[in-house]
């Protein structure tokens, strides 16, 4: 399935190659892309399987390799086939190079152990490049778009300046969209607060500690139903919710 099917980029307006898109926008087509792939996802929580999304759906090639010696890099996207620099872990770390095709997302092997909800999101994020960004990236010269691993996560309009910036605002929008879909949420929450025996107003009361229990443990079930960390799950309901819930 070609992404343009979901996201038409020639029918956006663009700042220095970067579409403009608002957070609502890139709900909209996660969701889209949910209801085409798995309806389902919409309404219950179902841990996206994101490999069989960007591998079956959208044709890409995940790569599992040594981006840098101290794992830095946790991810990159092909957008033009090249030669990439890997090192191999079977001969202490020397440097190699791997011919790769367009539509390859790399990725550092780190991940592959323990690190289930960091490589979900990282997926989930290439992904969003892939959709967004291929005039960005794929005729300019800005040619790699990489994840680095001390990489800031942009949740807030505020800290965005650059191009690139934006392009990563925009990334991991998607990521957290189409991981935790808005609709499903909205649906776990109320299950919750029935469950519960609990009110919204009552929940996000944060003066009362038991609150705070309640919605600690709230984010818990998010980020176990759907496969991710805790802190997305946090910075989830404070985008769609509006919950400054404290760290
Ligand atoms: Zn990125």
């Amino acid at each position: 399935m070609e992404s343009q099917v979901f996201f038409n980029e020639s029918a956006y307006s663009h700042i220095n190659g970067v579409p403009v898109l608002c957070r609502y926008q890139i709900e909209e087509l996660s969701e889209r892309i949910i209801k085409h792939v798995i309806p389902d996802a919409l309404s219950i929580p179902i841990p996206c399987d994101i490999e069989n999304l960007m591998e079956t759906h959208f044709n890409l090639t995940l790569d599992y390799q040594n981006l840098q010696p101290d794992g830095a890099i946790l991810g990159e996207t092909v957008f033009k086939k090249g030669v990439r620099d890997i090192y191999r872990v079977e001969e202490t770390l020397k440097q190699d190079q791997i011919l790769v095709r367009e539509g390859t997302v790399l990725v550092d092997d780190s991940l592959s152990n323990n690190m289930e909800t960091r490589l979900r999101f990282t997926l989930a994020h290439e992904l969003g490049h892939w959709i967004l960004h291929q005039r960005f990236y794929g005729t300019t010269e800005n040619r790699a778009c990489r994840s680095y691993r001390r990489q800031h996560i942009y949740t807030s309009h505020h800290q965005v300046k650059s191009p690139v910036e934006w392009t990563e605002w925009q990334a991991d929008t998607f990521a957290s969209a189409i991981l935790v879909p808005r609709p499903a949420l909205r649906q776990s929450l109320r299950t919750f607060l029935a469950q519960n025996g609990l009110s919204w107003p009552k929940l996000s009361d944060f003066s009362d500690n038991k609150n705070r229990e309640n919605y600690n443990d709230f984010l818990k079930i998010i980020a176990k139903e759907y496969g991710v960390s805790k802190e997305t799950a946090r910075i989830r309901m404070n985008k769609l919710c509006g919950i400054h819930f404290p760290n």
